[in-house]
């Protein structure tokens, strides 16, 4: 039904997606689940409505209008920067050019020569020279074979790549880019025959549409803020291109805040803060995307999935592992290998024929164990927990830090259950997840993503109605901060995403829900209702913190390092003054030693070390505030007379006697 069926825009939910993916790609058999920001809600796809839009937008005060206007502008900034680009360097051959939170990006090939950031005074002016003209956005449309031919007279490589993909659609599906991020519509697996182009002046592109009717109508502020390289399609094998990137707001004020909250963001990144903390490290022996770490990482990957298994386990969810290799033929009847086939690490045995694979997720192993005995419905639900690491080929232009990686651990859970226990198993995992997150102090809110009316949806009707209704009345009786989306759940089952709001106000997507209709019928799953009638369960995949790796990135820069005292690797420091006090720190010691402390994990050991090098105090404390040790407990001659320590936390600074200590550290 689509003419036109291409928009090459990618916007940061669907990266987001893509994490999301990362987080659970089970469950990921996700076909419409991506957001693509131009084809959302009621945005026609036609120009006249786009102009009327614009046209109407000035004299609304209505916010979504606002936010439309904005995504409009932010993508008809992304043409008017590959026109500038194009006027300055007429050979730029040109990839893709999405919408992301904030602004936008283009890549561009501008053959032995670079855009460093000295030129981006002089893409501005040009930029401000295409708006300030008041160049009509022309659309037109060709036929896909019109289309290729256009690209190779203009010699644009790319383009005519991104076509060809598209014109076979149903068999290669661009599948890289994913189809949401190509923007083609994921509903019809048919090629597409006609794709339409937009012109500015004499800059004439591949899209999909909408735009402002005309360049002037960019009334908000923009700022060129950094080019990067990246690899064709996030392929290192594929040549190396230039992403250009730049943001758009309203309002200057809105533009000022952005900036300033940059400069924070600089001040917490985690691959920083992962360095100077020694919290993780990489090999270039080991690989991209295969980060180490250490011990004072591996202090935080441990406590925070014992507390995130802890929660569970407080629900009846029992621990299982399952091999970290398994036979293709697992994945083949699940249907993941049909799908990500190409996002899995192959194996080769020199013992069997048989072809193996390295584990990209742990739902079908634990499917296994369920079917390996017979159920009834009194063992229901049956609850699985695996903290377990898996790997996936990720492009390796898109790996960074510990946000995206390739070995990937999960705090991976799986219910069984029947249809009328959904809300319960629901509530207690929404229950976890808000505890969790309340306990690192971030904001939650979930997003209960919903069937649409169309048909690409499996499993029952009515199935579905219940379901959607439980997650509802789950989320009602936590008291957690819903919205639902039609639309939005994966085709065979609906899910939850939670969204969790970080130091400076960025959100995050972390935990994430995820009703399964279909898998247990791939694997014949059952279980003897209460009348003797074979049934198929309902699968609950569940991950709390999601990837840990990944929300360690948002955990650090959150926290910028000073890590919550339970989970601190280093929770107490104690320097002291001169060499008078050693004895009075044994004490001390003996004290920390024999505390047993219960929040929100159990532990018995305090990790603590002694500073009591012959240099001066504000030389220790200054190294023990550096490293970020939340408890420095500082000792002198006049706190051994009477029996007490000086305990400088973030803060400020306080006496306490030795006999208190254990008081004061079981309130931490
Ligand atoms: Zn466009
Ligand atoms: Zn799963």
């Amino acid at each position: 039904m689509q003419q036109c069926d291409i928009i090459l825009i990618m916007n940061d939910e669907q990266l987001r997606e893509r994490n999301l993916r990362a987080i659970h790609l089970s469950d990921g058999l996700n076909s419409n689940n991506s957001e693509s920001i131009l084809s959302d809600g009621d945005i026609s796809e036609d120009m006249s409505t786009a102009e009327k839009l614009t046209m109407d937008a000035a004299g609304k005060s209505d916010e979504d209008d606002i936010a439309r206007k904005l995504r409009l502008m932010r993508h008809s900034l992304a043409h008017i920067t590959a026109a500038a680009v194009k006027r300055i360097w007429p050979n730029a051959k040109f990839g893709v050019g999405p919408v992301i939170d904030d602004g936008f990006y283009y890549d561009f090939d501008l053959g032995d020569e670079k855009i460093s950031e000295a030129n981006f005074s002089k893409i501005e002016k040009e930029i401000r020279g295409i708006i300030n003209y008041g160049d009509t956005f022309e659309k037109s449309e060709m036929s896909i074979d019109q289309a290729i031919e256009w690209s190779i007279e203009n010699n644009q490589p790319y383009k005519e790549d991104l076509l060809n993909d598209l014109k076979h659609l149903g068999t290669t599906v661009a599948k890289d880019f994913d189809m949401d991020e190509v923007g083609v519509s994921t509903k019809e697996e048919s090629a597409v025959k006609n794709v339409s182009f937009y012109k500015i002046g004499n800059f004439v592109d591949l899209c999909r549409g909408p735009h402002l009717a005309n360049t002037k109508d960019v009334t908000g502020v923009f700022k060129l803020m950094r080019v990067a390289g990246a690899y064709w399609r996030g392929k290192e094998t594929n040549p190396q291109m230039q992403r250009l990137y730049g943001v758009v707001f309203s309002t200057q004020e809105e533009l000022d805040k952005y900036l300033e909250r940059i400069e924070q963001a600089k001040l917490r990144d985690h691959r920083r803060l992962g360095k100077e903390l020694d919290i993780y490290t990489t090999s270039q022996l080991i690989g991209a995307g295969l980060p180490l770490f250490t011990p004072r990482g591996t202090v935080l990957r441990d406590g925070l999935s014992q507390y995130s298994n802890e929660l569970r386990i407080g629900y009846g969810f029992e621990k299982v592992w399952t091999p970290h290799i398994t036979k293709v033929d697992l994945y083949e009847k699940s249907g993941h290998w049909d799908k990500f086939g190409d996002e899995l690490f192959l194996i080769t045995s020199q013992e069997t024929d048989d072809k193996m694979v390295l584990k990209p997720m742990s739902c079908p192993h634990h499917a296994q164990i369920y079917a390996s005995r017979p159920r009834s419905y009194r063992d229901l639900p049956i609850r699985y927990l695996e903290t377990a690491t898996v790997y996936r080929d990720e492009k390796t232009g898109e790996l960074g830090g510990l946000s995206r990686v390739r070995s990937i651990t999960q705090d991976d859970s799986h219910v069984f259950c029947s249809s009328d226990q959904v809300e319960r198993e629901i509530s207690n995992l929404m229950a976890t997840a808000r505890e969790l997150y309340s306990t690192v102090s971030m904001k939650l809110r979930v997003r209960l993503s919903y069937r649409d009316e169309s048909d690409v949806y499996l499993g029952e009707l009515s199935l579905w109605d219940s379901a959607q209704a439980q997650l509802k009345s789950a989320a009602t009786a936590n008291q957690i901060e819903y919205f639902e989306e039609e639309g939005e759940a994966a085709f065979y089952g609906p899910k939850i995403d939670f969204m969790a709001t970080d130091a400076i106000g960025r959100e995050h997507q972390v935990a994430t829900v995820q009703l399964d209709f279909i898998q247990p019928k791939r694997f014949d799953l059952q279980y003897t209702d209460s009348k003797g009638d074979i049934k198929t369960p309902i699968m609950i995949h569940c991950a709390i913190l999601g990837s840990i790796e990944r929300f360690l990135s948002v955990f650090i820069e959150h926290t910028s390092g000073w890590f919550p005292f339970w989970v601190a690797p280093e929770q107490i420091r104690i320097l002291t003054i001169n060499n008078t006090v050693f004895d009075y720190v044994s004490d001390i010691k003996k004290v920390l030693d024999d505390v047993v402390l219960m929040k929100p994990i159990k532990y018995n050991e305090i990790r603590y070390t002694v500073d009591d090098r012959n240099e001066s105090l504000g030389k220790k404390i200054r190294e023990a505030t550096n490293f970020k040790v939340p408890i420095q407990i500082i000792v002198g001659q006049k706190d051994k007379d009477v029996r007490e320590v000086s305990v400088r936390t973030q803060s400020g600074e306080e006496k306490i006697k030795l006999s208190d200590l254990s008081d004061y550290l079981y309130k931490q």
